[in-house]
């Protein structure tokens, strides 16, 4: 089954280097080539040094019926928590690390995007977080987002003492660094190397990831992604500062006094994906998911004009006491 044809792009990136910019022309040139309409995120376009076709961000999904990220997860999460919920579909073209979450690689945006242009995509949807700081009974902060909201004190190795409520029902009281609450797209991020599990994208759950819990007894947990998540600090200190980030991104600088509130997004993030996007291969080509433990000494791993230097080294003289 096709989806609909794409005429109108709009393109943000975060250039950071050279190779950025130039995968950026590239990709401006190759799309009006193509008879598209290309519309610029202005801070974008004015990295570019061009102001024509230049939109503020928030106007892109008035006018373009596609979003093309060119940067690594980073932009892409920035894009996300920007514009996403509007519904636009959105892809990326990679020139980041690890590209998660842009599938396109960017030595090679031709062929897929001629696809995507004539409507060989199909969409996938991913919710994001939404959490508001509750202070005096009101929400005065809030912010997107969709891989993770982080709940920590502000300074390092300090445990903080909290409770966390799961629709008003206490799940544990527990000090420690502090608290990840992953969305299932966050939980290759963050949440994975503070030991959470790998989920599956589709699935509507939350993943609470304790931060160096000072406790034998607290693990991951998931949950139905459609319960609020409440955390409130058990020393209620105007004073003792709180940050709570949202993406590592958003900062958001509060106090023990107040509570936090995390739930769902209503609306989700459309990610255009070709038809043989598969996410089981990007688990194992981004982190080698399922890779076997090697051996420190297999030699295919030593390239082969060092293999004679390292077998002639040699063997160093063990420093051992004088025998008593
Ligand atoms: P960054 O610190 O510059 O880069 C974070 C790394 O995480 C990048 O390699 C990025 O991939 C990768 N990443 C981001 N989202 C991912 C996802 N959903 N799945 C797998 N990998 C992902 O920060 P950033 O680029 O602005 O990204 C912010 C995110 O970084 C946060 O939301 C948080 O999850 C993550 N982070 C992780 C750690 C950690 O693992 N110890 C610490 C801080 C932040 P690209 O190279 O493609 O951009």
């Amino acid at each position: 089954m096709m989806s609909k044809p794409v005429r109108k792009i709009g393109i943000f990136s975060r250039i950071q280097n050279q190779s950025v910019a130039k995968t950026l022309r590239s990709l401006i040139c190759f799309l009006r080539e193509h008879g598209e309409d290309v519309y610029l995120e202005k801070e974008t376009a004015r990295k570019l040094g061009t102001t024509e076709s230049a939109l503020p961000f928030e106007k892109i999904p008035e006018v373009a019926d596609l979003i093309v990220v060119v940067g690594g997860d980073g932009a892409f999460l920035g894009a996300s928590r920007a514009v996403g919920l509007s519904g636009i579909p959105m892809v990326g073209i990679n020139t980041g690390h690890l590209g998660f979450l842009t599938d396109i690689a960017p030595d090679n945006f031709r062929e897929p995007l001629t696809k995507i242009m004539a409507g060989e995509y199909y969409l996938e949807q991913r919710f994001m977080l939404n959490t508001g700081i509750l202070e005096n009974g009101a929400i005065t902060q809030s912010s997107l987002a969709l891989n993770e909201t982080v709940i920590q004190g502000n300074l390092a190795a300090h445990m903080i003492d909290f409770s966390v409520y799961i629709d008003d029902n206490l799940m544990y009281t527990i000090k420690a660094d502090g608290l990840i609450i992953s969305t299932p797209t966050g939980s290759t991020a963050y949440s994975l190397s503070a030991g959470g599990p790998i989920v599956d994208p589709s699935l509507n759950v939350i993943v609470l990831v304790p931060m160096f819990p000072h406790s034998l007894n607290c693990r991951p947990f998931v949950f139905r992604a459609t319960s609020d998540v409440k955390i409130k600090f058990e020393i209620q200190d105007c004073t003792e500062d709180i940050i709570v980030s949202c993406d590592g991104q958003v900062a958001m600088k509060t106090s023990s006094s107040a509570s936090i509130l995390v739930r769902k997004s209503q609306e989700s993030i459309q990610i255009c994906h070709l038809k043989n996007y598969d996410f089981f291969n990007v688990l194992r080509s981004k982190i080698g998911f399922g890779e076997p433990i090697r051996h420190p000494e297999v030699r295919e791993e030593i390239p082969e004009n060092n293999v004679s230097d390292i077998a002639e080294e040699p063997e160093a003289e063990l420093d051992m006491p004088e025998p008593l």
